[in-house]
């Protein structure tokens, strides 16, 4: 494509959406390229119970749909397809898609995301999709009945764990400490589980192996305070956090030591080059919510409109 775009927005989350969103109503025709999950991590979220003005506890399918439906109505044009290279150091752009073709744009918003992180234990690879996931959502209906363990103490292993323990016989989530990162609200309906024997905490435990028959999961051991216990389980669903999904950007632009884009953090979301522009949770390793994604985004594009101007 040799037409040169106002402005190339790449993921489709809260991020992507809100600043399609933004751009569309500033009349700059934004293009948003979804990748490979349209709707990003959000929509592996059984209930979105803190997004402001939503007290009904939507899926966080149903809020991306929404707001990826928000965003073509007012004309943003959504390509699915994934980018596989970024040159963005000139002045015009160059984004290309696995497809082959190549957009060409004055200005990029990266709104990427992160991926889930894996705990990389003996059988954790030979066995993903065999009984090791990252998303009770997407899964834990093939572990109705059977019993499973959940690995994380913060609000994403809570919310997986409060999801599977609907299905589940039984859910073990199993922490490396004893304190939870998890929000309270969640620790408290944990917690009740835990007394009615659904849900059991294994604590100060790591997970050293992951066992199989070659099919499927059948076990886990975990080392606690020293002693090896190993636990039967049909599942196990990792929930350690995520990792910021910038390596397209590695050589173009200035990221920290994690992988995270560095943006002028507080002043705007500039990215170290000019006319690309990075929000959601590839530049944000603090807050990480749903809410303070769209609200980057919405950043991103304001930004975008000045930059433009
Ligand atoms: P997180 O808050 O960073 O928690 C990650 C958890 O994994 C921590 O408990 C951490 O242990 C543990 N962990 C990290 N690396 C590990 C390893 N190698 N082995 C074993 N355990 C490991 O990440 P998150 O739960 O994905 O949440 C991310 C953000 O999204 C947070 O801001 C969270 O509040 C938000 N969120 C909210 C909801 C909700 O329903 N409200 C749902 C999902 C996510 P330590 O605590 O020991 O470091």
């Amino acid at each position: 494509m040799s037409e040169v775009n106002n402005v190339v927005i790449i993921g489709s989350g809260p991020a992507g959406c809100t600043a399609a969103i933004y751009a569309a109503r500033a009349n700059l025709n934004p293009i948003l390229v979804t990748g490979t999950e349209p709707g990003g991590q959000l929509t592996t979220t059984p209930e979105v119970g803190n997004w402001p003005g939503l007290k009904d506890n939507p899926s966080g399918f149903d809020v991306m749909q929404n707001l990826q439906e928000h965003a073509k109505s007012l004309g943003t044009v959504f390509i699915s397809d994934n980018v596989v290279k970024a040159s963005v150091k000139d002045e015009i752009k160059e984004i290309t898609l696995a497809s082959g073709n190549i957009l060409k744009t004055k200005t990029v918003i990266i709104a990427t995301g992160a991926k889930a992180r894996y705990l990389g234990v003996k059988g954790e690879e030979e066995y993903k999709g065999k009984g090791v996931s990252a998303c009770a959502t997407c899964d834990g209906f093939f572990f109705r009945k059977k019993d499973v363990a959940v690995i994380g103490g913060g609000s994403a292993a809570f919310a997986e764990a409060l999801f599977l323990a609907s299905l589940c016989n039984k859910v073990y989530l199993v922490h490396r400490r004893e304190g939870f990162r998890a929000e309270a609200i969640l620790v408290d309906k944990m917690n009740e589980l835990v007394k009615s024997g659904k849900v059991e905490y294994v604590l100060n435990a790591t997970v050293s192996e992951i066992k199989g028959n070659g099919n499927t999961v059948n076990a886990i051991v975990v080392n606690q305070q020293g002693n090896e216990r190993e636990i039967a389980l049909q599942g196990i669903f990792v929930a350690i956090g995520h990792s910021p999904a910038t390596e397209l950007f590695k050589d173009e632009l200035e990221l920290d030591k994690e992988g995270y884009i560095t943006v002028n953090h507080g002043a705007s979301t500039q990215t170290s080059v000019a006319g690309v522009f990075a929000c959601g949770d590839c530049q944000d390793k603090i807050y990480r919510q749903a809410i303070t994604s769209a609200g980057s985004g919405c950043q991103a594009a304001l930004d975008v409109e000045h930059y433009l101007m």
